[in-house]
C-alpha cells in the first residue's frame, strides 16, 4: 500500500493566499495560458475574459458577449494586468513566470508584465474565449455543491481564513 491508501488523512495543497475574488472571480494556469475572468471596474453586468499566451505573451481580451476590449488595442490592458497580478497572487509569482516562460527582473506581478509587454508581444485571437468562460462557470458550479468535509481541490482558491473583498 502507499501512504496515502494507508494514511487516515488526504493529503491537501498548501493554501491558495487571499485574493480579490471580486475583481478576479477566475484566473487558471491552462492551455498553455494563464486566462481567467475580470469584472468591468464599471458595470458590475460585465466580465472580461483575458488571457496571454506562454512563450509569445500574445494577448486576448474580449467581453462575456464576445466584444472586444478597448483597452486591449496594441497592449495589455488594465484586465489583463490586474488577471496576472491575481495569478501571482493564487499561483506565486515564480510559478506564474516559469508557466508564462518569461524572465521578469525580480519575482513579482508588475516586473512579469513589464517583461511581457517589453517584447511588444501581439494581439491573438478571442477563440478562447468561450472555452474559458465555460470553464469559469463550472467552477461556479462548485458554490451549488452540498456541504461536505472532503477535500474539493478545485475549492483550493477560496481563502482559507478570511475573505478579502
Ligand atoms: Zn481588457
Amino acid at each position: 500500500m502507499s501512504d496515502w491508501e494507508s494514511s487516515s488523512l488526504a493529503r491537501v495543497l498548501p493554501p491558495a493566499s487571499p485574493r480579490k475574488l471580486a475583481k478576479v472571480p477566475f484566473v487558471e494556469l491552462a492551455d498553455g495560458r494563464v486566462q481567467g475572468v475580470v469584472s468591468s471596474g464599471s458595470d458590475i453586468g460585465r466580465v472580461y475574459v483575458s488571457s496571454v499566451l506562454a512563450g509569445t505573451f500574445e494577448f486576448a481580451c474580449s467581453t462575456n458577449n464576445n466584444r472586444p476590449c478597448g483597452g486591449a488595442r496594441g497592449s495589455f490592458c488594465n484586465h489583463i494586468l490586474a488577471l496576472i497580478t491575481e495569478a501571482v497572487l493564487q499561483y506565486g509569482a515564480e510559478r506564474v513566470a516559469r508557466y508564462l516562460r518569461v524572465e521578469p527582473d525580480e519575482l513579482s506581478a508588475p516586473a512579469i508584465s513589464g517583461a511581457m509587454v517589453d517584447t511588444r508581444p501581439s494581439q491573438g485571437d478571442r477563440g478562447a474565449a468561450a472555452a474559458v468562460f465555460s470553464r469559469f462557470l463550472r467552477h461556479l458550479a462548485y458554490l451549488e455543491l452540498a456541504p461536505s468535509t472532503a477535500p474539493v481541490p478545485e475549492m483550493q482558491w477560496f481563502p482559507p481564513t478570511r475573505a478579502v473583498v
